[in-house]
């Protein structure tokens, strides 16, 4: 087991190993330029918090969903 405290950037409370948790958020900045022209940079973050904070149109995300949930048909 490992002994990494993860904190969620959106909410800043530690985050469990539990469901898909932690989630690892990446940000990639320049992202239509050349790739020695971008940034790269992970960020730790709930999947609750994430699905709750992004623009409601774009609906649920389905790899945040815990392995044992079934998926709508
Ligand atoms: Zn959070």
């Amino acid at each position: 087991m490992s002994n990494i405290k993860f904190v969620c950037c959106l909410c800043g409370n530690d985050i469990s190993h539990e469901g898909v948790d932690p989630c690892a958020l990446s940000l990639i900045t320049r992202w239509q330029e050349p790739e020695d022209k971008q940034n790269f940079q992970q960020y730790w973050v709930h999947a609750e918090c994430f699905q709750n904070k992004i623009f409601e149109h774009v609906g649920p995300i389905d790899i945040l969903r815990p392995d044992d949930e079934e998926l709508p048909h």
